[in-house]
């Protein structure tokens, strides 16, 4: 360690918006909001160093520290002219906690810190008002009793409860001074009796045990949870911000808000957000009464309404987004607490981008810069079947838009086990606490009973994107009977409602979801990402319908088109099993036969709906035996034959000559066994059906005037022999069906899925004879890792991502270290030979934007995904052109 310590301790003064990493989110606006001249309490920001370094040292703070602390806190009681626990007027302080990346709710905050016996008394007579004083102390033991001494909250609601049947009122307003006394010396008792020890006095231990609290809350589970579901790295830390507290609870002349700049729902240009009179901070957040939407603030306090609203366009014009802002009056004059980018939506999110564009705030770059593609998935699946609504049960606050349906639960915990099952749950609750957040992310949507349009469930299900209703006030709670009444309805557990984030409908029932349309600003910034990108976007489609929905979506070819699953048709399995099951060519070849025009047909309509498009079609790939009938099935049926019947010593033969065929084909291993290429190889005459039906649909659709663009792929080459030998075939039924003229005007493609890694690692021979190379990176995963991943994802992989052994899911997110790395020799390789050979992936990576950052780094042509995810891979795939590029222009490429 270096001898000189580091300035671990910043005034709000000494900072600005760029110390994000040191200051935190919250820490860094903060300071900038000073710089601006705007009003803010004073104080300062502990550094996200000084907590890793509380790691560091075992989960203590240092001397230095605290030295630091007592010297920034000096310099505060001068600034304010008050002093840190003294009897008279007593300076207090809010520890607020404020990582690098915003974590709404996570962490704690302890806010009115610096009361004990002696200052609540100074602070009674200074302030005239005893009633005031006592609330902000009752609050302040709660709070450090609750995230310092860590107390459950429920005992203190409990004792508050108690407090307010006695005193005959709901209201904490309607509470006297001497009611919060006895609430006080309750609180007392129960800290005693929990911890042993009485509530500290000393405002000194009071400060550092809640600096040591904030810190340690960086590793509670739900904050742990939140990371891994957003992807923040464990080890930034939080930095502490030490606030002197001003007070919205003084009063009907005070009170506390949040407001967005711009509506979080729809992206909409007007003021959006919340207040509570004569409320502290968490008031608002924590539902505990049902606030005023912020419009009525313009007739209740014009003058601050006026104030807060030329602030936040101020902070949005500064910050060059929308902003969530904290606030506080106190005896009729603004404070302003926190600024952040406001969480949103996709749709608002999409809004209020291109409005910024138009509004000359940001450029277009920087406006598809921002877009957060994870949420546009949502954006595309929502909405429901109007014409099936049976009964609107009640009518909430439409929180957080889109249409979801599963079966409702009342705890977190149920909503988790449920989900695990694979059912589809709605989480219904009174209100959510950051407790609840696992069963939030388990829940299809969120409904509550209290809080508003800026309470935690209502944040958290915007920033997920998860549907969500809150304070629907129609809803009473039945804890015992686990079940909730609705306009005298009762719903037990696991009867099926649908929401309506969108309006805020509350639906008996399961009614059929629809998928959303584009909305205009979408449309607006897809058009700007394809000016944009050089990375293609292909679609993964096996019939005519996904192939229309997804050339709608902007698809520019089918990147993976897989012949089984029309196999799997009900109408046509049992041919499929005929011809499986086949005692000889001649029966096969009868089967393939009744097989043909149905492929033929389904490679048409592809052609069609593709008409000018590249369309890739996979041959055959899985285990045949995966068409055949289970085998404990025939077993059973077998067993439950009946002596009597005439026919039952012939249905006997017919199953067990079935089981035996089914048991023949059965591979002990069949993810690395007879399929793909070598079941093609062995089984010839299936692939040269296919190959049939795929240049016969061609000469029609050719004849129709049709632009059709086959590209024929061999799955799970791992030789170059094996695509020599398949191309041969190819080439010679394309001859015999088209002709020798006719089959060069139709430029059709052969190429191979490189997803065995002996493909990759033997590329150079293998593009002899490909015109492209897909690279399946699903199964290239499962082989690379030597997982599979059905075992993978069922049983290890879990732990060994809690443990961290994997950053990431490699079958979500690409492992660019190992997998990337045979996609980046086979890339190399099959260029050095072919320049220009083709390149693409049609893995589900396709659709991911980690992986699709990849794909344009690597060069490749094209990324290949799910329909519903094209417009999503189109915008990723213009952020990594974007990114690329700032990557390029930051290092000038090396001079070879
Ligand atoms: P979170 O990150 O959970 O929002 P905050 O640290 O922002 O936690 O604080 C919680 C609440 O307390 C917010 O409503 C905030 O505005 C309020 N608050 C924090 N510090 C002060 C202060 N110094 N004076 C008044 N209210 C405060
Ligand atoms: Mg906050
Ligand atoms: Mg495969």
């Amino acid at each position: 360690m270096s001898g000189v310590p580091h300035k671990q301790v910043f005034a709000f003064q000494e900072g600005h918006a760029q110390m994000l990493h040191l200051l935190g989110g919250k820490g860094a606006n903060l300071a900038e909001m000073v710089r601006l001249g705007l009003p803010v309490p004073p104080g300062f920001t502990v550094t996200t160093e000084a907590c890793r370094d509380f790691y560091e040292q075992g989960g203590q703070t240092t001397e230095e520290l605290r030295g630091q602390i007592a010297a920034a806190l000096k310099r505060l009681e001068l600034e304010k002219g008050q002093v840190f626990g003294d009897s008279c007027n007593p300076l207090l302080v809010s520890v607020r906690s404020g990582s690098v990346t915003s974590m709404p709710g996570m962490m704690d905050t302890v806010l009115n810190l610096g009361l004990n016996d002696a200052t609540v008394e100074g602070l009674a007579n200074h302030t005239h008002n005893a009633r005031f004083a006592y609330d902000c102390y009752r609050r302040f033991i709660q709070m450090y009793g609750n995230v310092v001494l860590n107390i459950e909250g429920f005992h203190f609601e409990r004792l508050l409860h108690e407090l307010k049947q006695q005193e005959g009122t709901e209201l904490d307003q309607a509470i006297t001074v001497e009611g919060w006394q006895r609430l006080i010396a309750s609180y007392k008792a129960c800290i005693l009796q929990k911890t042993g020890r009485v509530f500290p006095q000393d405002v000194n231990e009071q400060l550092y045990l809640a600096v040591e609290a904030v810190f340690r809350s960086w590793h509670n589970p739900r904050a742990q949870i939140y990371r891994k579901v957003h992807q923040i790295p464990d080890h930034q830390g939080t930095a502490v911000n030490i606030q002197s507290m001003v007070f919205g609870n003084m009063g009907d002349d005070s009170g506390t808000g949040v407001i967005f700049s711009r509506n979080p729902s729809n992206g909409e240009n007007v003021l959006f957000g919340e207040y509570l009179v004569n409320a502290q901070g968490e008031d608002v957040v924590a539902g505990v009464r049902t606030p005023m939407p912020i419009a009525a603030l313009e007739n209740e306090m014009p003058a601050v309404y006026n104030h807060l609203y030329s602030v936040a366009k101020q902070l949005e014009r500064h910050y060059k987004d929308m902003q969530d802002i904290e606030f506080t009056v106190e005896n009729g004059k603004l404070y302003l607490l926190q600024t952040r980018s406001g969480k949103r939506n996709a749709q608002a999110a999409m809004k209020i981008a291109v409005d910024l564009v138009s509004e000359g705030s940001i450029s277009k770059e920087d406006s598809l810069r921002r877009i957060e593609v994870s949420h546009l998935d949502q954006l595309l699946h929502r909405g429901m079947d109007e014409s099936k609504i049976t009964q609107v049960l009640a009518t909430g606050l439409p929180a957080s838009p889109g249409a979801a349906t599963g079966q409702v639960v009342f705890d977190a915990d149920t909503a988790v086990e449920w989900n695990r099952m694979g059912k589809r749950v709605i989480l219904a609750r009174q209100e959510t606490t950051p407790e609840d957040i696992h069963g939030m992310i388990a829940s299809e949507g969120v409904l509550t009973s209290r809080g508003g349009m800026t309470s935690h469930a209502a944040v958290v299900a915007r920033g997920m994107g998860t549907p969500c209703i809150c304070g629907c006030e129609g809803i009473q709670f039945m804890e015992k009977e686990k079940a909730m009444q609705i306009a005298g309805h009762v719903l037990k557990e696991g009867d099926w409602v649908t929401l309506d984030g969108t309006t805020g409908r509350v639906i008996e029932g399961s009614i059929p979801l629809r998928e959303a349309e584009m909305t205009p600003e979408l449309t607006q910034m897809l058009e700007w990402a394809d000016e944009i990108r050089t990375l293609q976007v292909y679609t993964n489609a096996d019939n005519p319908k996904d192939a229309e929905t997804a050339r709608r979506f902007g698809a520019e070819g089918i990147g993976l088109c897989r012949t089984e699953h029309m196999f799997f048709a009900p109408e046509r399995l049992p041919v499929v099993q005929q011809m499986i099951l086949a005692d000889n060519i001649g029966e096969r070849n009868r089967a393939l036969t009744q097989l043909l025009p149905m492929q033929q047909a389904d490679f048409e309509g592809i052609f069609r709906n593709m008409d000018g498009l590249p369309v890739t079609i996979r041959l055959l790939d899985p285990p045949l035996h995966e068409f055949l009938p289970n085998i404990e099935e025939l077993l059973r049926q077998l067993s439950q034959l009946n002596g009597e019947d005439p026919e039952t010593p012939a249905k006997k033969k017919e199953l067990q000559v079935l089981i035996r065929k089914v048991r023949l084909l059965h591979e002990t291993n069949p993810m690395l066994g007879q399929r793909g290429c070598r079941l093609g190889i062995v089984y010839p005459e299936i692939y040269d059906m296919q190959i049939e039906a795929i240049f016969l649909a061609a000469d029609t659709c050719m004849a129709e005037g049709i632009d059709v663009r086959p590209e024929l792929m061999v799955p799970l080459v791992g030789h170059a022999a094996e695509l020599q030998l398949i191309r041969g075939r190819i080439e010679e039924i394309a001859k015999r069906i088209l002709g020798a003229e006719k089959s060069k005007v139709l430029a059709y493609k052969v190429g191979t899925m490189i997803e065995v890694p002996r493909a990759a690692l033997t590329a150079k021979q293998i593009v002899q004879y490909a015109d492209f190379f897909s690279f399946g990176t699903n199964d290239l995963t499962q082989m690379t890792f030597g997982y599979s991943r059905d075992d993978a994802e069922g049983k290890f992989l879990t732990r060994y991502l809690d443990q961290k052994l994997l950053p990431q899911n490699p079958f979500q997110v690409l492992d660019t270290d190992g997998v990337g790395q045979l996609i980046e020799m086979a890339v190399a390789g099959g260029r050095t030979v072919k320049p220009s050979l083709k390149t693409g992936i049609c893995g589900e990576h396709g659709g991911d934007k980690a992986s699709i950052l990849f794909c344009q780094r690597t060069g490749l042509n094209y990324v290949s995904c799910s329909p519903f995810r094209v417009p999503l891979a189109r915008i990723a795939a213009a952020q990594a052109q974007l990114e690329v590029k700032a990557a390029e222009e930051r290092t000038p490429a090396a001079v070879l």
